[in-house]
């Protein structure tokens, strides 16, 4: 039997459909096109760290239910103890568990554009996806059509990014509310981006049962560790606790994750410092008239070009060792924007003079 012919007797059609979540190959460039936190720890940290290692029994499962971490997460975000929790692999594995556990007839809902992970897993469960576009002048919400597509289709989940990747923004909160009351299902509240915007709907958690919140240590500067969590009301996340597998969460990633969160004005003056920057990066785009920079509460910065100027642009950056993201071929509202992650000082110097070298040898 050919491997085709196999494929096509045992793998669900949605599944042969779909392409792989494709990582552009970043080596030897100033990258900035992932949202990741571009400082390095001091020195004498990691050394502390390394000796945490030690202690690391590689050879024994790790715990769990990862008991430790999550007390450690509870005092990093001050989250009550009524308020339950679970880990996973990133948020993209709570993205997944949560999709799982639907049954397949089910809908989601999450507006467009917002993070790929939402699509992509609906997809390959095969549940229905329904996206409703925000308006094109600022990224809000289209409540009207949201709540129109949540009365036709009761999605079981609606994941609403919160500040919106890859817009940057923060919806209002009222708009939130809405669709809240609004939903019979489930209404995720993303907020990778927390370290960076000031705004949060963990308060919120007392008084709606159906909303769940979801953090990652990623953004604030352990991609590398996959850490996410998610919170909310104990009956929801005891049901989604069933189908974690048990040992999600490995020994190294439960100890660093403890280690680095108990080092906290680290991370803290890492994340000021890269919102500063922001600021000037946001200016230094604003004075090239030909582009519209949108406002962001994230680390990163989306802006638009001049028609048919994105590809073009982002390849000039690529050639003088500059690495963003080109969100330009995901069509709708994102035809012709770039997005930029706030580096370095240095890094962000060198995409801006870079950026200005592309605008003029292009036009
Ligand atoms: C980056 C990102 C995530 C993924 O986080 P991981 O914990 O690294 O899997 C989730 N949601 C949004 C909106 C993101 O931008």
């Amino acid at each position: 039997m050919s491997t085709t012919s196999l494929i096509s007797s045992l793998f669900r059609a949605e599944i042969q459909s779909m392409s792989a979540y494709k990582v552009a190959d970043a080596h030897g460039f100033i990258k900035l096109d992932a949202m990741e936190n571009p400082y390095h720890w001091p020195p004498e940290l990691t050394e502390h760290w390394l000796t945490s290692l030690r202690s690391c029994a590689l050879n024994r499962y790790p715990d769990p239910e990862a008991t430790r971490l999550i007390e450690t997460l509870r005092g990093h975000d001050e989250i009550p103890e009524s308020v339950a929790m679970l880990l996973g692999n990133g948020s993209d594995e709570l993205i997944q568990l949560l999709l799982m556990a639907l049954t397949p007839t089910q809908a989601v809902l999450a507006p467009a554009p917002s993070f790929v992970m939402y699509k992509q897993i609906s997809q390959s469960l095969n549940l229905a996806y329904f996206a409703p576009s925000l308006h094109a002048e600022d990224f809000s919400l289209d409540i009207a059509h949201t709540l129109h597509l949540i009365q036709s289709h009761q999605p079981a989940i609606i994941f609403i990014a919160y500040p919106n990747n890859p817009t940057g923004n923060l919806f209002k909160a009222e708009d939130i509310h809405t669709i809240i009351n609004a939903s019979t299902g489930l209404v995720v509240i993303d907020e990778a981006y927390a370290p960076f915007a000031n705004a949060s709907f963990l308060p919120e958690l007392q008084r709606y049962k159906n909303v769940l919140i979801m953090r990652t240590l990623s953004k604030l500067g352990l991609a590398g560790l996959r850490l996410g969590y998610l919170m909310g009301h104990t009956d929801i996340i005891s049901q989604l606790n069933k189908i974690r597998l048990p040992y999600n969460i490995n020994v190294l990633t439960q100890v660093t994750a403890e280690f680095a969160l108990s080092h906290k004005h680290v991370f803290t003056e890492q994340t000021q410092l890269i919102c500063q920057h922001r600021q000037w990066v946001f200016e230094q785009l604003q004075a090239h008239s030909e582009l519209t920079v949108f406002p962001s509460a994230a680390n990163f910065i989306l802006f638009k070009t001049a028609a048919q100027q994105a590809d073009r642009i982002h390849a000039h950056l690529k050639t003088q060792g500059v690495l963003i993201k080109n969100m330009h071929s995901q069509g709708g509202l994102m035809q012709d924007c770039l997005r930029v992650t706030i580096g370095t000082e240095a890094e962000n110097k060198a995409f801006i003079s870079a950026l200005t070298t592309a605008l003029t040898t292009i036009n």
